[in-house]
């Protein structure tokens, strides 16, 4: 019998006549050329085992992970001679992304030694997991959708269900629930032109067939239902086309409208999602990783490791510490980020047993390191779900206790977000490890501008600045200036700052001036694991004599670091001069100087007439403001050699002289070849303008009407406006400021004591830190009737209000009317209505100090 076997192209005949006269499926193993094959029929079960066969790795490869171990071991104790029957059942993955069940059963033979020599058996296909049980109605609507899909019939499966149903059922109770159900039903059906009625199917989804439909007419199919409930609920939609993707069976078609109508939660409900093939494979490859991390978990978390990035002291340029970095090395698929694999143990929870991992691992190599530097700091990066947990506080107190290091040794990193304005709960949970010496970073700072009230209000020791802001900074002038303001906001609470993503010499030669604390960047060094970290002696040395080149980049004795100081004055793409004050002559200018103005020797030349081609001292000549302490920083149009730069001036003495140190950047290119640009520069410069008239102007009026102002010119709007509540009529709204363009007729006098119900809607709203979007106000004429007269009676048409949030109450609201500039995008409001919260509060500590109030 061996030998008919061992003939590969026999053997595959004899398996597929097998199967064909049996129906069965077979399998065959040889133990000895580790190899299984397949009758040809496999491929009606599932088309992840190839049709050629496959060894045995490849085969535990397409099997569902869970069941994997349980099969190997099975494996390796079926086989021996006492146990030649084997009988197992396992998951798998058809090419569409179900599971299935296969039960597969045989016999194993052995050579004459004993040793097990090839095992034959049959595969079948058991049931889909988890099959809904259905009536008779959902059977039948279920047999005709089958029926237009295998015949080729055009159209689309929508599936449609109401949003918040269990809010609703909370709030009015279930009979109210399902009477809304029953609505959506009825709209579906009187939407449908065609003889197509709605079927619940998969618990409260509605799933209706609209044939011959194209995706125009599905959409506007799904905007009549959603307006004939409009007032009693909103609707969500997934869709998919019958026919577009060549789906095998109908069953796979409500999987697909169902995964549709989660992405449609997803992205902020009340709205239509179509099927898209790859998010549908997306959702399946992080189905298949958090399957493969839980085993790495259970598996004492075999396949996590983690790399770590040196974070550098900018003053002496030594190595401070390190952030640690997750990786998860998977068996399938190699080395997975963590913008893959954190989302995933994220949505999962697996984030809690990994994050305590990563903690006890990253203070254990710390220990390891402050052998070598005594001060050494590791930093990790903790999620919002792991801080949410209750016992995280108590958590990292133990994990640091056994490592037996202070808590000076260990940074946690948050990312800056909205979850950051829990100010009451972070600050609780902070408040145990700063007392130890833990110290708390705030990450990517920068990218969640809304909020940045939490500034004040949260202890926190240090915020890392998003590698967006630092990347590219010596073209960017609202990012330099943006930047320097943020550092100088910073330094004013004593908080320390954090460049990240330093990737270039340029970079870090505008950096410098503004005097970060710490550095990190693939300048300096890219993540790395700790082997390499340790051969990289550089950072780990503490006297400069190491003949590692590298190390000379970052640790210069001072004669070395002039040279390269100066090398970066020559090879900076920047013009940097410096001029005497009195004299207006030039005392420096380097090789960009030199070439954008056509300047071979300065010697003797003044600087207006070099670099301004002028035969007296400039009228708008800075130098009589200029201070020795601090950048002047301003934009300025070159005419004479045709350029746009950002220049920064300040005062140096050399040699008895006071001189004037200029870096000039030249953002032309950059500032004007797109209006883009121009919008962004135009955004940034109203934000840093806020902070400045803020900060500086003391008079709270003037400042407020300033900032309206500046406001109003930005969205184009009629008017803009604070309103705070009324300290006459307590619960009502006084409008307290109030700008106007030009021509527009000023509201402020008829907007005194605004009753609630007025602005009921908006309250809810703001409570939940929303701002009120209206760009077509005809839908509040019979939602919201007191709001509708109130905006038709003022004539405005459009209208955005932000809400000014103090511990979680609304403390005033900042609106514009009628705007025609971003009409609706309410940021350049947030982040005024963010500012303002903070004047707000100095403004009360003044009053207060002063006995006013
Ligand atoms: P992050 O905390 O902002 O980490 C810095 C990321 O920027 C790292 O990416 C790092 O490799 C990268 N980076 C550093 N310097 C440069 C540079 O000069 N240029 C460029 N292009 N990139 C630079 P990585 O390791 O891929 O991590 C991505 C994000 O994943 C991290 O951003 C962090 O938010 C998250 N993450 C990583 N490890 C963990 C972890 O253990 N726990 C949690 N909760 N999140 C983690
Ligand atoms: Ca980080
Ligand atoms: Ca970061």
């Amino acid at each position: 019998m061996d030998s008919l076997w061992n003939n590969s192209e026999l053997r595959q005949q004899m398996l597929n006549h097998f199967g064909d006269s049996t129906g069965e499926c077979y399998q065959y193993y040889s133990f000895v050329e580790k190899k299984f094959c397949f009758s040809e029929n496999i491929q009606k079960i599932t088309a992840m085992i190839p049709r050629s066969g496959c060894s045995l790795d490849e085969w535990y490869r397409v099997i569902y992970p869970a069941d994997c171990a349980r099969l190997k071991r099975y494996v390796s104790g079926s086989f021996r001679r006492e146990r030649q029957h084997y009988h197992f059942n396992y998951r798998m993955r058809n090419r569409f992304g179900q599971l299935i069940w296969l039960s597969s059963k045989g016999k194993c033979y052995f050579d004459e030694c004993g040793r097990a020599s090839f095992f034959l058996g049959t595969i079948s296909a058991q049931d889909h997991l988890e099959q809904p049980v259905r009536d008779s109605c959902q059977t039948a609507w279920l047999k005709e959708l089958e029926k237009a899909h295998h015949q080729g019939r055009n159209g689309h499966l929508l599936m449609v269900n109401v949003d918040n149903l269990s809010r609703i059922n909370l709030k009015y109770g279930r009979e109210c629930g399902n009477g809304v159900l029953e609505v959506l039903r009825d709209a579906m059906n009187e939407a449908c032109t065609g003889e197509q009625r709605a079927c619940r199917i998969n618990g409260n989804c509605f799933c209706i067939l609209l044939s011959e439909t194209d995706e125009e007419q599905v959409k506007a199919y799904f905007r009549n239902v959603q307006r004939s409930l409009e007032g009693e609920c909103t609707i969500s939609g997934g869709c998919v086309p019958l026919q577009k993707y060549q789906i095998p069976e109908s069953e796979l078609l409500l999987q697909y409208a169902e995964s549709s109508l989660e992405a449609a939660k997803k992205s902020g409900k009340n709205r239509l999602c179509f099927f898209m093939p790859e998010d549908y494979e997306r959702k399946i490859a992080a189905l298949e990783l958090l399957e493969e991390m839980e085993n790495a978990v259970r598996n004492d978390f075999s396949g996590f490791f983690l790399l770590y990035q040196a974070q550098i002291r900018s003053e002496t340029f030594e190595l401070a510490g390190a952030e640690a970095l997750l990786r998860f090395r998977s068996s399938r698929r190699g080395v997975i980020s963590p913008d893959e694999c954190i989302p995933v143990l994220e949505q999962s929870g697996l984030i809690v047993p990994v994050g305590k991992w990563i903690i006890r691992k990253a203070l254990e190599q710390c220990r390891f390191w402050r052998l070598t530097v005594p001060d050494f700091r590791v930093s990790i990066n903790m999620s919002y779900r792991q801080l949410w947990q209750s016992e995280i506080q108590e958590d990292v107190l133990k994990l640091l206790r056994e490592s037996g290091l202070p808590g000076s040794a260990l940074a946690v990193e948050v990312t800056e977000g909205r979850e950051l304005q829990n100010y009451p709960y972070l600050n609780a949970v902070f408040s145990a490890w700063k007392e130890e010496g833990i110290a708390i970073a705030v990450d990517d700072f920068g990218t969640g501008y809304s909020s940045l009230s939490w500034l004040k209000e949260l202890s926190i020791d240090e915020i890392k600045i998003d590698r967006c802001f630092v990347s590219g900074i010596q073209h960017s002038a609202y990012n330099l200036r943006l930047l320097s303001n943020i550092i100088e906001l910073a330094a004013g609470g004593g908080i320390l700052v954090c460049c990240e993503g330093v990737e270039n010499s340029e970079e870090l030669a505008v950096l410098e001036p503004l005097h970060p604390a710490l550095y990190q960047g693939y300048f300096f060094a890219r993540p790395m694991s700790p082997e390499k970290f340790v051969l990289r002696r550089k950072y780990l040395e503490a006297v400069p004599c190491s003949d590692d080149r590298e190390r000379e980049k970052l640790s210069v004795s001072s004669k070395d670091r002039y040279a390269l100081e100066h090398t970066i004055l020559e090879k900076t793409e920047d013009v940097i001069s410096l001029c005497d004050v009195l004299t207006h002559e030039i005392y420096y200018l380097n090789a960009a100087g030199k070439r954008i103005f056509g300047v071979r020797d300065y010697r003797g030349r003044k600087c207006y007439e070099a670099l301004r081609g002028l035969d007296a001292p400039c009228s708008f000549c800075p130098n009589a403001g200029l201070r020795h302490d601090s950048f002047h920083i301003w934009e300025d149009w070159n005419s004479y050699c045709d350029r746009h730069f950002l220049l920064k001036d300040k005062l140096l003495d050399v040699d008895k002289k006071t001189l004037r140190l200029q870096v000039g950047m030249d953002i032309t290119r950059r500032e004007y070849l797109s209006r883009k640009s121009q919008a962004r520069l135009d955004f940034a410069r109203r934000i840093t303008g806020y902070v400045d008239v803020l900060h500086r102007q003391r008079d709270w009026s003037r400042a407020v009407d300033l900032v309206l102002a500046s406001l109003g010119e930005f969205y184009r709007a009629d008017r803009a406006y604070l309103f705070e509540p009324s300290p006459a009529k307590p619960g009502f709204w006084d409008n307290t400021f109030e700008w106007c363009a030009s021509g527009i007729t000023p509201q402020k006098e008829n907007l005194q004591q605004v009753p609630p119900q007025a602005v009921f809607r908006w309250m809810e709203l703001f409570l939940h830190d929303k701002s009120v979007i209206i760009y077509n106000k005809e839908p509040l004429r019979s939602r919201s009737p007191l709001e509708w007269e109130m905006l038709e009676c003022q004539e405005i048409h459009r209208l955005i209000a932000v809400p000014l949030m103090e511990e979680g109450r609304v403390a005033g609201f900042v609106g514009v009317d009628n705007p025609r500039n971003a009409i609706d995008d309410d940021t350049q409001i947030r982040v005024l209505a963010s500012f303002l919260v903070v004047r707000f509060q100095r403004e009360r500590r003044e009053r207060l100090e002063r006995g006013e109030l």
